[in-house]
């Protein structure tokens, strides 16, 4: 997969970072035995859905890109809300350079998994949090500190953004992480983003590079502050949308 990283990242794993990537499927694939965490478990399938979807969407985190002098960015910390199995959060852990990563999820089996397999990884740079993300943002321990939020796969885009907006500093990104991507859902998203601070920044459409399926990556800056009621009680976020 060497050339596909560097084509499409234009980065390559370390040797290091590739026998992590590595421990990550074996553990994945022990975990699953047990408990239903991913239905992503053949190797192609693991690589691209799991590992290079979620890196493809920090893609200008990554340092040491090639024929670049590393760069040290300054301490980062990200927050992945509805991480599931770990993605994209373990995978950004594994290759940004000096961040810290909160793993929030709120089934309990999921976060007791991923507790499990951190010491496993020694990812010391991680922690997993059995938390609602509508409960997490109203927390102040949480609440605008984080420079970057990512989320995948969790809910309809506005939900997402008055998910991860109330939990960035400003100036900070969040990084949404969807498949298609309608005309609607871009207005929508843009309406709700408007009332909690952000903008939209930009979005990316690429396609993956097996599969060739469809992805979008949305990017929200925050540019305010959110106001005090967002996020809204559980469940309301993705009940009725802003
Ligand atoms: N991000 C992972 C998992 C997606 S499945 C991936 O892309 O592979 C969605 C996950 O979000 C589930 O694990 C579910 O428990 C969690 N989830 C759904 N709503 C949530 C909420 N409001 N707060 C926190 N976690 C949530």
């Amino acid at each position: 997969m060497m050339d596909i990283w560097e084509k499409t990242l234009e980065w390559k794993p370390s040797p290091q970072q590739q026998e992590l990537f590595q421990s990550l499927y074996k553990l994945i694939i022990q975990g699953n035995r047990q408990l239903n965490l991913t239905r992503i478990t053949n190797p192609e399938d693991f690589w691209e859905k799991h590992l290079w979807d979620s890196l493809r969407g920090i893609k200008f985190l990554i340092s040491q890109k090639i024929g670049e002098e590393s760069v040290d960015n300054q301490a980062i910390t990200i927050i992945d809300l509805g991480t599931g199995a770990g993605s994209p959060g373990i995978p950004a852990a594994m290759v940004v350079k000096n961040c810290t990563v909160n793993l929030v999820d709120s089934t309990k089996k999921k976060i007791n998994f991923i507790d499990s397999i951190l010491p496993q990884l020694q990812l010391n740079n991680v922690f997993a949090t059995t938390c609602r993300a509508e409960e997490i943002g109203r927390e102040n321990q949480h609440r605008e500190t984080y420079d970057i939020a990512l989320i995948r796969a969790v809910a309809s885009v506005s939900a997402c953004a008055e998910y991860t907006l109330p939990l960035l500093k400003q100036g900070g990104l969040a990084i949404i992480y969807r498949g298609n991507l309608t005309d609607e859902e871009i207005t929508n998203t843009e309406n709700a983003v408007q009332q909690l601070g952000g903008v939209i920044e930009s979005i990316e459409q690429f396609n993956t590079p097996i599969s060739n399926s469809d992805r979008h990556c949305l990017y929200l800056r925050k540019v305010g502050s959110t106001p005090a009621k967002f996020p809204r009680s559980v469940g309301v976020p993705a009940q009725r949308p802003l």
